[in-house]
């Protein structure tokens, strides 16, 4: 029978003349959609043979084989699907079918490094075999016929349809590769590729060589097993732990595994991790997310951002979705509202596994917590209401109560009568918590405080001051204390009012003092005022209440994010021995000039105890040497 060559339909063309000047690292995706038509083939035709079964006859396991010459520079991809006849050649192989794409291809700007990109997302894969072939045979038989076909072509404009002859059913694409291609011929560099993109193609993929004595021998290039679409009965955790060893390049064990299949509007599998150890990335500015996304058991692409939201970005695993279209480039996807449902739903489900994992096993939340919970508490800061209930009851924090781990509830829990408030100090680390001045009537009154030590928690804890369960969240170095209306645990007795009660006195004097300092300081300071919140400590910086926490503001100087700090309120303590006897001092009129000195002294101890540089160091050391040699009485 004669040879029909046809002219491709313009928008192939078009599309050809782009595919062949594409970018040299995107061509390897080539074999995956060569791959990826070879698997559909064999889908449909398996689909065909359940109710015929003759279809099939002779030769039931359907199979993808590989075969390349390198010196001749050729690479066969063949599979024994369904095939194709030569309507179909010509429907499939010359033209656009959907007037969708063709009109997206005569728009194309003919710029191939911008538009390779887009043509991913339109049903044109086979056309991708231009990137590295310069000519493109399709030798194929349709399953229950003895017809075959062999279609060629050299991506130029034309293409020629011949009868042919092929022993079996299936077709078999022969790509003479381009010289700067001839990589794709090595055995090693395709089993890279195909483990890369199709491992989990539910057929074999076998790369076929011939030994010494002529005998074939066929070699398995991916694991043809789509996990995720097993029935979990059938998986072992050896399985998963394989499964998880691979896809997610990683050496611990998978701390959680999450498996599931979703139906309904929309239809994925699940299968996910939640490593044991943090990922050496998991802070690195780009802050990934590693879930693969696969189309019908075809991998996709590790990089659709928001697939996973980034405060879960420490998952491990695969999202594979039957709705969406194989061919989809990662610009489509980023607004895709299939995407954005598979999102919501795996992250819903993610929660909520977290909930019932830290309600029956503590301990091992404790440990999880440890490593990813300052990535999750970046969710409450970037999503702001949306999880909020749901990741602050997952929310654990270290505190002055002790050395567990504790949640909102259990603090809630403890909390004193009149309490209303959570209150939490944020610090560069616990140490520095611990040690800060602000804390000490907290913890003398048996008022828990929680450790906020990640850099994050300064943020959401701005985003959520309504705070947990109806209680808001409360600085401890920031705004009032006003600790004195909190019933303190009756061990650690209100000692403090009473004895105020006694001597009224006293206080008014500390009231002068607070005047007298106040007028030293001037603009060094945005108040001053007398406290509740010190124990041993004479004096504590604390923000005002609309101004910044004072760790924040310590953060954004180090960043140099900040020119002007804000002005602090210095606090003084009235029942420190030395607070009180300068009140007194200065009630009885005795202080003089010397009050200027005792002012500054005290903001400059303030500082110190903030871990922070006086203001001015040679007038401190100045001051205290005087205060110094005056006690020496010298
Ligand atoms: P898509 O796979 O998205 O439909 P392609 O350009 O990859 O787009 O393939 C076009 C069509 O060619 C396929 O839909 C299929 O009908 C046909 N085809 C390609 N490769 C094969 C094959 N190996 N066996 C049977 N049909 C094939
Ligand atoms: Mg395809």
């Amino acid at each position: 029978m004669a040879a029909e060559t046809r002219s491709f339909q313009a928008e192939v063309s078009k599309l050809l003349h782009i595919v062949a000047n594409a970018m040299y690292s995107e061509r390897e995706v080539f074999l995956r959609e060569l791959i990826s038509n070879a698997a559909d083939a064999c889908d449909k035709l398996r689909f065909l043979a359940l109710s015929d079964a003759t279809l099939v006859e002779g030769d039931t396991e359907f199979r993808i084989r590989i075969t390349a010459d390198p010196k001749a520079g050729t690479l066969t991809i063949s599979d024994n699907g369904i095939g194709m006849t030569d309507a179909e050649l010509h429907a499939n192989l010359g033209t656009i079918a959907s007037s969708g794409t063709a009109a997206f291809v005569d728009n194309l700007s003919g710029d191939a490094k911008k538009d390779v990109g887009l043509i991913g997302q339109f049903g044109v894969g086979f056309y991708s075999a231009f990137m590295v072939a310069d000519k493109v045979e399709v030798l194929t038989r349709t399953a229950g016929t003895d017809k075959a076909w062999l279609w060629t072509s050299d991506g130029l404009g034309e293409y020629t349809v011949t009868a042919s002859e092929k022993a079996d059913r299936g077709t078999i694409i022969t790509l003479y590769l381009k010289k700067n291609a001839r990589a794709f011929a090595e055995k090693e560099r395709l089993r890279t590729v195909v483990r890369t993109y199709s491992d989990h193609i539910p057929f074999p993929i076998g790369f076929v060589e011939t030994n010494e004595d002529g005998v074939e021998e066929v070699d398995s290039l991916n694991r043809a097993s789509a996990l995720w679409t097993r029935p979990k009965s059938d998986i072992s955790e050896d399985d998963y732990k394989e499964f998880y060893h691979h896809t997610g390049h990683a050496f611990d064990d998978p701390w959680m595994t999450l498996h599931w299949k979703a139906e309904g509007r929309i239809e994925y599998h699940g299968l996910l991790f939640v490593p044991t150890q943090a990922p050496f990335d998991l802070f690195h500015p780009e802050r990934r997310h590693h879930v693969k996304l696969y189309v019908k058991r075809v991998f996709i692409t590790d990089e659709v951002e928001g697939l996973v939201p980034s405060w879960l970005r420490f998952m491990k695993g695969v999202i594979d979705c039957a709705d969406l279209p194989l061919n989809i480039s990662r610009e489509m996807l980023q607004s895709n509202p299939v995407v954005t449902s598979i999102s919501q739903a795996v992250t819903k489900r993610v929660l909520s596994e977290l909930k019932k994992k830290a309600k029956k096993d503590p301990e091992a939340y404790a440990t999880f917590w440890r490593s990813f919970g300052a990535v999750i508490k970046e969710g409450l800061y970037a999503n702001g209401q949306e999880h909020k209930d749901t990741l602050l009851e997952l929310a654990r924090f270290r505190s002055s109560a002790g050395d567990d781990l504790v949640s909102l509830a259990d603090y809630i829990a403890r909390m004193k009568e009149n309490q209303t408030a959570i209150y939490y100090i944020a610090a560069e680390n616990e140490e520095t918590a611990k040690a800060s001045p602000q804390l000490e009537g907290f913890v003398k009154k048996g008022v828990e405080v929680l450790y906020l030590t990640d850099p994050i928690d300064e943020f959401w804890v701005q985003a959520q001051f309504d705070g947990y369960d109806g209680k808001p969240l409360k600085s401890v170095t920031r705004g009032g204390a006003d600790l004195s209306t909190i019933k303190g645990a009756a061990s650690d007795d209100d000692t403090k009012t009473a004895a105020e009660d006694k001597d009224p006195g006293a206080a008014s004097a500390v009231d002068a003092l607070v005047a007298s300092v106040k007028l030293a300081l001037g603009e060094a300071v945005k108040d001053v005022r007398s406290t509740d919140r010190l124990a041993d400590s004479p004096v504590c910086l604390v923000a005002d209440d609309n101004d910044l926490d004072m760790n924040l503001e310590r953060m954004l100087r180090q960043h140099k994010q900040l020119d002007m700090a804000p002005k602090r309120v210095l606090e003084l303590n009235p029942d420190h021995m030395l607070i009180k006897g300068l009140a007194k001092l200065v009630k009885d009129g005795k202080a003089g000039v010397g009050i200027e000195d005792a002012a500054f002294l005290l903001l400059d101890q303030a500082h110190i105890l903030e871990g922070e540089p006086v203001a001015d160091a040679k007038a401190f050391t100045k001051r205290l040497s005087e205060v110094m040699v005056k006690a020496l009485g010298a």
